[in-house]
């Protein structure tokens, strides 16, 4: 059982010590208030709960934090387990310590245990990237250095369960984060339950050689320092045993007994300057025998987590190998508290944030070191822009792309879950299933046995891939018919927007070609493709449009050769017939393509056709192009106007407009007041705002049609106008 006043106290001292001058009455309110509130709860020991945030705020204040990351050490645990609200805590002791506390809580309900090594990166990617604020992350790795402190209570379950964490998660996060003491702390601990055996036979070794061991580093602490005192060196010279672990780790790594191993003495010579570092390194290789190859030169080079050293492995009078590291102050200071350290020694108390957020990257992106990689990809606060980490209630994590929805979140879940889905609840509160789910939020979906199945705007509103395949793949399974039915539509419309017959895809000849070239067995399932989103209607028809024109030309000609021979002999009409004088051909049927409805006026060519007769086109009709093409040459023939006025000509015209109410309105207005006969007036809504109107009306000539055409143009939102052709 341990006390409220020993942890009170010790707290007390730590802060005054680390934080000379800060404010305790602000402190001994949030003691009180986090009191208050844990009053109820026993630690595991049965020691009031609040000697735990008492404990972690000493820690986060040896760390050397501000102010607010210790309100918020000692507020720690309030959201999580008490009726302390953000607000409450926010009233009392400002946002910023709120924002600690809630950033603390959602790492708490996280839950980071993984049995896969694949998902630690990701586990420790996300720690950081809900963090936001390093503070929080700092806190939390003080809460787990006490409870791993205090382990000894917990069932051997849990001692498993929290000590993989630590050793998954926090431990590493502490190295990258330079925090070279605490790592050491948390490894030990770890290893204490996940491997009782080895950690008993490294101690039980460590103290059956205590002595001999204290003796030996005394003796060469002893002979550093009387060299440093005879050269005038200003230095602090002490020997100590590397941490448990990494005696575990040489053990395992060099296949070695205890006794055959060494290399577990480490001498640290610390100093007021840079030069002296090197200086000191020239009297230990001449009071030493150096060992060749393990001089390293971590001033010059720093670790990719700031640490600065020399390190030289050397050889004493018995034989015994040992590690020195030489280093400033300044270095040790970083070594031993990482990236607190910059609070601690570099900027004083106070700041936070953006700041010292930048300086964190600037730590990052200065990395040239191996795991430099590794690293960034591991230490990016606020830099996975790109990425969202979501909770199931369980406490599964589920990385999403950023942005994304509940919808996303069901459809990562389980294709069965997003196609059930009802509604959703995020973080307890029901929301819109299109709502943008951030960092740690704690998602449920809603499922319903009679719910319909996704909708199709669903499409649009989802942000993953996965989502948006698994939707498609619903509607291609469960909305065939429908499917068809749009797929046809798509497939027509884009059909007769490239002047294509649709007849051709029933021609008994042709159609079974097209279908083959398309890799499909029918049209239908063509047309359900479409519908589903598995191809558009543009390319289908991109992919056919060649072999249907080479068709139509080869029927076509099929065709002259009949009219030739069974055309009928009609008495010349030199006055033209509809209008229209065809060289060369005394008598045969005139129509007026519908393609490109020309009026006189235009420039016009005819086209012979069977059933037709001659067909007049534009000269700018699309279908009047490629006209020295080998099969058709011949059947292009000259035609031109005859002059017969006043016969009213049927055209079209079609208007891009952007869409707004009242739009055809105008559009029938201004066609009335031009004493225009309106034959149809067609409207048609495009994606963005857009609409398109086809106007088909009668006109004598090009030069009234122009006239109307500049009318119809002067309304407003009609932006643009083309001749029709279908
Ligand atoms: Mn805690």
């Amino acid at each position: 059982m341990e006390s409220f006043a020993e942890h009170y106290g010790a707290m007390y001292q730590t802060v005054n010590r680390c934080l000379p001058g800060v404010d305790m009455t602000l402190i001994d309110k949030a003691v009180e208030y986090a009191r208050e509130k844990h009053k109820d709860q026993k630690r595991k020991d049965g020691s009031p709960y609040i000697i735990h945030p008492l404990a972690v705020s000493a820690l986060v204040a040896e760390m050397g934090l501000d102010m607010d990351a210790i309100l918020g050490a000692l507020l720690h645990d309030c959201i999580e387990d008490t009726d302390a609200s953000f607000d409450e805590i926010s009233k009392l002791f400002g946002t910023t310590c709120a924002e600690l506390v809630e950033g603390v809580t959602k790492l708490t309900r996280a839950n980071f245990s993984s049995s896969e090594e694949a998902q630690m990166e990701n586990l420790r990617k996300m720690f950081m990237a809900m963090s936001k604020d390093i503070r929080v992350v700092l806190i939390k790795i003080a809460d787990r250095l006490h409870n791993m402190r205090t382990m000894q209570y917990q069932t051997p379950e849990k001692q498993i369960s929290k000590c993989r964490e630590t050793m998954d998660i926090y431990a590493p996060l502490a190295h990258r984060l330079g925090m070279q003491k605490i790592k050491w702390e948390l490894e030990d601990i770890s290893l204490r339950y996940l491997d009782p055996a080895s950690y008993k036979e490294i101690m039980d070794h460590l103290s059956a050689h205590k002595e001999q061991d204290e003796a030996f580093m005394h003796t060469i602490q002893e002979k550093i320092s009387s060299r440093m005192h005879t050269m005038g060196i200003n230095a602090t010279a002490y020997g100590r045993i590397k941490h448990v672990y990494s005696i575990y780790r040489k053990m395992g790594a060099q296949d070695k007994t205890l006794d055959e191993l060494y290399d577990i003495y480490a001498f640290r010579v610390i100093v007021d300057s840079i030069p002296d570092c090197y200086n000191v390194l020239g009297h230990i290789h001449d009071l030493f025998n150096l060992v060749p190859g393990r001089f390293k030169d971590y001033i010059s080079t720093p670790k990719p987590n700031m640490y600065q050293s020399l390190h030289t492995t050397v050889i004493g009078s018995q034989g015994i190998p040992f590690e020195v590291q030489i280093r400033t102050w300044d270095m040790h200071h970083t070594a031993e508290y990482g990236i607190a350290a910059h609070w601690k020694y570099k900027q004083g108390a106070g700041s936070g944030s953006e700041k010292d957020f930048e300086w964190v990257r600037r730590l990052l992106e200065s990395q040239q070191d191996t795991d430099a990689e590794d690293y960034l990809n591991s230490m990016k606060i606020d830099m996975f822009d790109d990425e969202v980490f979501t909770f199931t209630p369980k406490g599964k994590i589920v990385p999403l792309p950023a942005g994304s929805t509940p919808i996303d979140f069901a459809y990562a879940i389980h294709s069965g879950v997003g196609n059930a889905l009802v509604g959703a609840k995020v973080n307890g509160r029901i929301c819109n299933i299109d709502a943008t789910l951030q960092n740690g939020d704690i998602v449920e979906i809603l499922t319903s046995k009679t719910a319909k199945g996704p909708s199709r705007d669903w499409l649009n509103i989802c942000q993953s891939n996965q989502a948006r395949t698994k939707i498609k793949q619903w509607f291609k399974k469960e909305k065939r018919e429908e499917n068809v039915i749009h797929g046809r539509s798509s497939f027509e419309s884009e059909m007769r927007r490239m002047g294509l017959p649709l007849s051709i895809t029933v021609d008994p000849e042709v159609g079974p070609q097209l279908l083959k070239k398309l890799s499909f067995d029918s049209w239908e399932d063509m047309y359900a493709a479409i519908g589903y989103g598995g191809l558009t209607a543009t390319k289908a028809v991109g992919r056919i449009r060649d072999d249907i024109n080479r068709a139509v030309k080869v029927q076509n000609n099929e065709k002259v050769l009949n009219i030739k021979t069974d055309a009928p002999s009609d008495k010349p009409n030199r006055h033209g017939i509809n209008g229209i004088i065809v060289e060369d051909i005394d008598t045969c049927m005139i129509k007026f393509a519908k393609c490109c409805t020309p009026v006189p006026g235009d420039s016009i060519i005819g086209f012979i056709t069977k059933g037709f007769g001659v067909s007049v086109h534009r000269m700018d009709c699309p279908n009047a192009q490629n006209r020295d093409e080998f099969h058709q040459a011949a059947r292009w023939v000259r035609v031109r106007w005859a002059n017969l006025a006043d016969q009213p000509f049927e055209t079209t015209l079609e208007l891009d407009c952007i869409t707004r109410d009242g739009l055809l309105l105008d559009l029938a207005t201004t066609m009335t007041a031009a004493r225009v006969r309106l034959k149809e007036l067609n409207g048609k809504d495009l994606p963005n705002g857009r609409s398109t109107f086809t106007v088909r009306f009668e006109v004598k000539n090009v030069e009234e049609l122009d006239s109307i055409r500049n009318k119809l143009l002067n309304i407003r939102d009609v932006v643009g106008s083309r001749r029709g052709h279908n």
